[in-house]
């Protein structure tokens, strides 16, 4: 089990990742951004939102889920009494695909272990949601990207929880109940993961996760 990171070390541990986000050249995205959007929230949080990648008003504030989505994000997260703050919101790839393509294979496979993996490791959160097809994408084989995320879910013990993207619902309002009710089981998981982890002593290793019946 990883040591555990004290709040201090993870938001420096972080900025010294966003820093990096933000001076990025190691993908052509760079080139057509306005602001790389490293991600935003809790440091230390149990929750971790990965998104697709930056839109247009990402791209625009560098700060992530802030368009229509967001707005939709913020009351999903309302419903289940949690802020943004609560949470580390992120996505997959950190700079916006121009006209908000879907994300490049060498796009991915830049980002997610230069960035994205380095952000799990230094929240350890109790519970990673995916939002939308290309972060529930870290889940099928594609090389590296999957041996990663199966490494860390071994070694952090944490949960993948899939989510649909808030854009897909705001297109298809019947996707709302069900996207109402991931949000209200996902809070009970994180909620037990996270009361499992304080019972445990603190040189026991935490017991093997009950995996979602969505697998
Ligand atoms: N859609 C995403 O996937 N990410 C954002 O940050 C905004 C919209």
């Amino acid at each position: 089990m990883a040591d555990r990171l004290s709040v201090e070390e993870r938001r420096h541990a972080l900025e010294a990742v966003a820093d990096e986000i933000k001076g990025c050249t190691l993908c052509p995205l760079h080139t057509s951004r306005t602001h790389a959007v490293p991600g935003a929230g809790r440091v230390d949080a149990e929750i971790m939102f990965i998104g697709e990648g930056p839109g247009y008003h990402e791209d625009q504030q560098g700060l992530p889920f802030v368009g229509a989505s967001g707005q939709y994000l913020n009351e999903l997260l309302h419903m289940i009494g949690l802020k943004r703050e609560d949470v580390y919101i992120t996505n997959v790839v950190k700079c916006r695909p121009p006209n908000n393509r879907d994300p490049l294979p060498n796009e991915l496979d830049t980002c997610i272990p230069t960035y994205l993996q380095r952000q799990v490791e230094i929240i350890q959160p109790k519970l990673i949601a995916t939002l939308g097809r290309f972060s529930m994408a870290l889940f099928f084989p594609r090389g590296g990207i999957t041996f990663f995320f199966f490494f860390f879910f071994f070694f952090f013990f944490f949960f993948f929880y899939p989510l649909f993207h808030p854009a897909a619902v705001l297109r298809n309002p019947n996707l709302r109940p069900m996207m109402e009710e991931d949000f209200r089981r996902m809070l009970v998981l994180a909620q037990e993961m996270a009361s499992a982890d304080a019972s445990q002593p603190d040189d026991e290793p935490p017991p093997p996760p009950r995996q979602l019946s969505l697998f």
